[in-house]
């Protein structure tokens, strides 16, 4: 498969969800499309827009500094969102935004095929496992699923802005990181 003739099929498709986002910018991805490590977030914030990359604000200072600690950096993941054009006013996305979304985001992870995808926060763990409920429930725990045609691990853990709101739970996100490098080295 050529993942560069793929990925740039599949901006095109996430173009054309643009519609609903006026005057805003498709932020696709970052890091290496190689990588073992695919890391999905919720969606763009302004300066994410702005810059048209994942993860580069205050959030994404956090994601790296945790990364670093269990030697990760965007040489070694792939990084994206759910939603790939910033929703106004920094709301949740909607649950039909994640819904129309989520089948690209598929498409994404099928076309790079980490080793394992680390979900972060409550829209990536909607939009991939399904899942409704608190957080806490899927948090740290690694799951096999099915996505498309292929199985994935998959782990969850904190977004690093409800980190930045809650740094005492800043040593659980370490955990899990911990735990998600564990199954890459192994
Ligand atoms: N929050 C996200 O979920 N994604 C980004 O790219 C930035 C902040």
């Amino acid at each position: 498969m050529d993942k560069d003739k793929e990925l740039s099929k599949l901006k095109k498709e996430i173009y054309k969800l643009s519609k609903n986002f006026p005057k805003k910018n498709l932020v696709f991805a970052d890091g290496n499309q190689d990588a073992e490590v695919m890391i999905v977030g919720e969606a763009p914030g302004k300066t994410e827009d702005k810059l048209q990359k994942p993860f580069v604000g205050r959030a994404g200072k956090l994601l790296d500094d945790l990364l670093g600690c269990v030697s990760l950096d965007r040489t070694k993941v792939y990084i994206t969102n759910v939603v790939n054009y910033r929703p106004d006013k920094n709301r949740k996305p909607t649950a039909e935004e994640i819904n129309e979304f989520k089948k690209l985001l598929f498409k994404h992870i099928e076309i790079i095929k980490p080793k394992c995808v680390l979900l972060l926060g409550a829209t990536a763990a909607t939009a991939v496992l399904n899942h409704e409920g608190p957080l806490s429930e899927v948090r740290g725990k690694w799951k096999n699923i099915k996505i498309i045609n292929s199985y994935f691990d998959v782990l969850t853990t904190f977004h690093p802005a409800f980190l930045l709101r809650q740094p005492n739970q800043k040593k659980s996100a370490l955990n899990d990181l911990v735990v998600f490098k564990r199954k890459l080295s192994g």
